[in-house]
């Protein structure tokens, strides 16, 4: 084959042996992957050649990852679903329910991937004025310690002006636990239906044939006012997996200032005399929250682990 000169491309969409890659006039190319490309997924830039007189396309090498999602792999220990994002849209909602012990979750994973998080609270349009003041409350502890905190509703089609500020410019994903609206705000913000999980899964399939594991396929969308987002149903569940204590522990930033302080280097802040972070939280310069979250998140990741060496 014959191939055109070496151009910069996006990878939106990385399935089986092959990648489509966006050009920076905004037209996609099939290509096939070089062998020596150990990882491509979506998000990746990468450097590809256009067939002469047409057929795939092939990426001939990647450009480092600025930051990389990636799940827990049987085989691999890890594998990466996506690259190059900048910001990480936490939704929550009251509906369902509105779980602080999952937004801190997702807020360790944000930390720990060196992502900035933005804490997106959907379907306000079901609060009335008592119910407002105390989710605003709730949202308080966050917005104390540093964290952007945007109320809006998909349905009311409040708020969104602000979203769609926050991420032009930038590529995001979306995560939050089922039922929160991430599918409904994600149409109306791309102006499309294309964000539901299940035409995502239509869409690899058609393309790739069969024995795909389409539903993990992650791809890359273009908002109208701007911005990108990498959307799949692995991306959205990211921050659930397993992480270390000591992650866990930087995770919560309003920790940090408070690490060295504690009379013991093995300090577990619960329990042990002179600890300085049970003590910001008596004084209540911690939220009391957040403290006992903290000790949440530790305790199931403890479990997991047992189980998993249990296993063994
Ligand atoms: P996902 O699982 O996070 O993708 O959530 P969906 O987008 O599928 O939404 C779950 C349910 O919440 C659906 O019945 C939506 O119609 C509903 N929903 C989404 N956004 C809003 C909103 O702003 N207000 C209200 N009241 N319901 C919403
Ligand atoms: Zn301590």
């Amino acid at each position: 084959n014959l191939f055109g000169e070496a151009s910069e491309g996006v990878v939106i969409s990385r399935f089986g042996m092959h990648a489509d890659v966006e050009d920076s006039a905004g037209e996609v190319h099939r290509c096939n992957i070089r062998r020596t490309i150990r990882s491509l997924v979506t998000g990746d830039r990468v450097v590809w050649r256009a067939a002469i007189g047409g057929g795939k396309g092939i990426v001939e090498a990647v450009h480092e990852r600025k930051t990389v999602l990636t799940r827990p792999d049987f085989y691999d220990g890890v594998k990466p679903i996506a690259a190059n994002i900048d910001q990480i849209i936490i939704v929550s909602a009251i509906l369902p329910e509105l779980s602080p012990n999952i937004i801190d979750r997702y807020l360790v994973a944000s930390e720990t991937l060196g992502v900035e998080p933005l804490l997106v609270l959907n379907k306000i349009d079901l609060l009335d004025g008592e119910t407002r003041k105390l989710v605003d409350q709730q949202m308080d502890v966050y917005r104390h310690i540093g964290y952007r905190v945007l109320m809006v509703s998909s349905h009311a089609k409040d708020g969104l002006v602000e979203l769609e500020q926050a991420l032009t410019g930038r590529v995001s994903i979306f995560a939050g636990q089922s039922g929160v609206g991430k599918s409904s705000l994600l149409n109306n913000l791309l102006g499309l239906d294309v964000a539901g999980d299940e035409i995502l899964t239509n869409d690899v399939s058609n393309v790739s044939g069969l024995g795909q594991h389409t539903t993990t396929a992650s791809r890359l969308y273009h908002f109208p006012h701007g911005g990108d987002v990498i959307d799949s149903p692995g991306v959205r569940e990211f921050g659930l997996w397993h992480l270390e204590p000591e992650q866990i522990t930087r995770g919560f930033v309003e920790f940090r200032e408070f690490l060295g302080s504690c009379r013991f280097r093995d300090c577990k802040h619960d329990n042990d005399p002179g600890c300085a972070i049970r003590a910001a939280v008596a004084d209540g310069t911690i939220a009391l929250a957040r403290f006992e979250n903290y000790h949440r998140i530790l305790e199931s990741m403890a479990q997991v682990k047992t189980r998993k060496n249990f296993s063994d």
